[in-house]
């Protein structure tokens, strides 16, 4: 069975348990992951369309060949000087009786509404309770996308780990990332330098503050390769560690590692995010972790499911999150140790080789 063909079947088989006829969604990441590929988003509609017997795309044709080329299902192409509504009626009218329609919710409500137009009387829904859903488990084929991504992260880490000594400024540090993900063809979406007390932001603008002996400093990296993120966060310090660094590591680390243990499929979000949550909290931190332990990761860098301290989703094998549980202290230095994992039978398999101990640049 072909990729396309799988997802068919996986979607087609909750748009009947939510009683959905029709999935309609624009370009994007959902179009991506069931397609393969989304054209660049802009105002001519371009659906692609499932109903429990068709599937296929409706397009403009200036685009034809292209979408023909990377997406493996027929094509209903419409004109500029006709616009969309006619082809786009005539293809919904032959695709079964359409009661129900789920709409991309991150699509143009002009797409939205042209289609909801010629469905009159239909009700209508999210994709994210069809698509969302069933993105969040990945399969082995995206599983080693998101490796390989990682893999290069691990490397662009090294490369910040190398450019850290006195004297050199967040940027540079963050330069350093950027040049090292762009040698292995990934495109960075985020080189975070966090030096010193800037380290206490958990989501610091990399700036000109120059590095000093004695500054923890906070990389938090992430970049697409192939079309699929990676994002890690490690610690290291100039020359030395800072008074109380070493102390507070251990306790970030050790809320790690309970969030690891508590992950297992069948345990709700929280239950990781409390874990991680108790350790900080009873060595006297609660106060300065500030954030949810962790997000899903796929084709987008956050997206279903959040590890929040009151999320009721259910974790299942095959969903991949970060875990990343922090300590800020203001004034002083923050630290965040940010792994991204897939859930196992037995728990988390880590995608990133490189250890979560401080790295010492001396
Ligand atoms: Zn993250
Ligand atoms: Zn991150």
């Amino acid at each position: 069975m072909s990729h396309i063909a799988d997802k068919l079947t996986l979607l087609r088989r909750k748009m009947t348990e939510q009683g959905v006829d029709l999935l309609a969604l624009g370009p994007g990441a959902h179009m991506h992951w069931v397609t393969g590929w989304h054209p660049h988003p802009d105002e001519r509609l371009t659906l692609v369309l499932v109903s429990a017997q068709d599937a296929c795309v409706v397009g403009p044709a200036v685009n034809g060949e292209q979408i023909d080329a990377n997406i493996d299902l027929p094509l209903h192409r419409w004109k500029d000087e006709d616009g969309p509504e006619a082809v786009l009626a005539r293809t919904v009218g032959t695709m079964g009786k359409i009661a129900s329609v789920a709409l991309d919710e991150t699509m143009r409500t002009d797409f939205s509404l042209t289609l909801l137009a010629i469905l009159p009387g239909a009700a209508h829904t999210l994709a994210h309770d069809i698509v969302g859903q069933l993105r969040m488990t990945k399969d082995d084929a995206e599983f080693a996308a998101l490796k390989a991504s990682q893999q290069i992260n691990d490397r662009a880490m090294q490369a910040g780990f190398a450019a850290i000594k006195p004297g050199v400024t967040e940027r540079h540090v963050a330069g350093a990332i950027r040049d090292a993900f762009a040698a292995e063809g990934a495109e960075v979406a985020f080189a975070l330098c966090a030096s010193g007390p800037n380290g206490a932001f958990p989501h610091h603008s990399t700036g000109d503050r120059q590095l000093q002996a004695g500054d923890a400093v906070v990389l938090d990296i992430g970049a697409g390769f192939a079309g699929w993120p990676s994002d890690m966060t490690r610690m290291a310090a100039v020359g030395h560690l800072p008074d109380g660094y070493a102390e507070i590591h251990a306790v970030v680390e050790a809320a790690s590692a309970a969030a690891m243990n508590a992950a297992r499929p069948g345990v709700k979000a929280h239950e990781v995010d409390d874990a991680a949550r108790k350790v900080i909290t009873d060595a006297g931190y609660g106060e300065y972790f500030v954030h949810r332990t962790g997000h899903g990761l796929g084709l987008e860098i956050h997206e279903p499911p959040y590890l929040t301290s009151s999320s009721q989703a259910v974790l299942t094998e095959g969903m991949v999150f970060s875990i990343e549980p922090g300590i800020y202290i203001p004034g002083r230095f923050g630290i965040r140790l940010e792994e991204i994992v897939i859930l196992r039978k037995d728990g988390p398999e880590i995608f990133s080789d490189l250890p979560r101990d401080v790295h010492i640049a001396r």
